[in-house]
């Protein structure tokens, strides 16, 4: 392991001040299930490791006055499980109780979720987030990859899980620094990017900015769900998954907001797939022409076909599972 400097600062402002400027020369550590092991294997190699669960206000969760949900960047997985104030966004604790393990529910926070790298193996075992410009993914064993947003170098999914319940739902992000008292509101759908250079992040976030704060809008009336297809029951990712948030009345959609994960760099938000659905009360033939709508402009590489159908399948089953419909079936 390369040496560091090690902190943990009790104010996010000492947090930010630590943070470098400078790509790659300090990071945010929270629970530690995914930068730990990055740090071993030398795949990330910063001089100093700023450690966020001493910051009180990273962990505060709660409601503000006008509804919103607040939650601390460092809030753990499993406290957002147990919490009565989750039990309104379904998609949100359906996405944590996927990852199917108590440890990493208990270590894991939701700033790290959200913050995580991809766990492309090439990216893993030293061969660069582009492995020579997307190439070698292209040539080379590309079935947990991309199947849309690969046109470029970045051939990598999201890894996060949480990530497209949050972008359905709404939320909206509190970055501080990199100045000591700046702080800047980003919604959810902006905050993730798809890098083209080695050097540049997966998220909108500078070197010297924290993830502070997700606020949640107060979920009102909307139906949501978030459903996975997995190929085991352990702690690995979802081959393909589904977030839908939908406004209702009298059985109609009236609006949605439909965001696919785990098939693109960033959580993929489908406007056909949306358009599909609103205006029309919701059954398995609506459900079914939204997956087909979602899944229509997909680029799928040369391992990884498969996963168009489940894409599809993930859209269809998230939006009958939010309206309290039966979703079984292919
Ligand atoms: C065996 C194993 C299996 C796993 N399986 C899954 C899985 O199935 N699904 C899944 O989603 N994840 C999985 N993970 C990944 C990871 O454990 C979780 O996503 C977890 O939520 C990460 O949270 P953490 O607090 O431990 O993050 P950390 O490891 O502390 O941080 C993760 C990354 O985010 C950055 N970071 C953390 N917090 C902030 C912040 N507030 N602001 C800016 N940057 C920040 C860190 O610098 C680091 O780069 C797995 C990990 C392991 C070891």
């Amino acid at each position: 392991m390369h040496n560091f400097d090690y902190a943990a600062p009790r104010f996010e402002s000492d947090v930010v001040e630590l943070l470098s400027p400078e790509a790659g020369r300090t990071a945010v550590l929270a629970g530690g299930t995914d930068l730990i092991p990055l740090l071993k294997k030398m795949i990330v190699r910063p001089d100093r490791v700023v450690n966020i669960m001493e910051v009180p206000t990273l962990k505060q969760l709660d409601v503000l006055s006008d509804g919103t949900l607040r939650i601390g960047a460092a809030v753990t997985l499993d406290r957002l499980l147990d919490s009565d104030y989750l039990r309104e966004y379904p998609a949100v604790t359906q996405a944590i109780r996927g990852i199917n393990s108590m440890q990493l529910q208990c270590q894991g926070t939701i700033g790290g979720d959200l913050c995580q790298r991809p766990q492309c193996w090439f990216f893993r075992n030293g061969r660069g987030l582009f492995a020579d410009g997307g190439r070698e993914v292209v040539a080379g064993d590309n079935r947990f990859h991309a199947i849309f947003g690969n046109a470029g170098p970045a051939k990598f999914v999201s890894a996060s899980r949480l990530a497209p319940a949050l972008v359905a739902l709404g939320a909206v992000f509190r970055i501080v620094g990199p100045a000591e008292d700046e702080e800047t509101l980003v919604p959810a759908d902006e905050f993730f990017c798809t890098p083209a250079h080695d050097g540049e992040s997966e998220t909108v976030l500078l070197p010297n900015q924290l993830l502070a704060h997700i606020y949640l809008p107060s979920p009102g009336k909307t139906a949501s769900a978030t459903y996975e297809v997995r190929h085991g029951e352990g702690p690995e990712d979802p081959l393909t998954a589904a977030s839908v948030a939908l406004e209702l009345a009298g059985g109609v959609v009236q609006k949605a907001r439909i965001v696919l994960g785990h098939v693109a760099p960033t959580p993929w938000r489908s406007a056909a797939a949306e358009s599909a659905l609103v205006g029309r009360r919701i059954d398995l033939d609506a459900a079914e022409a939204a997956g087909r709508a979602a899944v229509a402009e997909a680029t799928p590489l040369s391992n990884n076909v498969y996963k168009v159908q489940l894409a599809k399948v993930a859209v269809k089953r998230a939006i009958l599972q939010a309206a309290d419909l039966e979703s079984g079936g292919f």
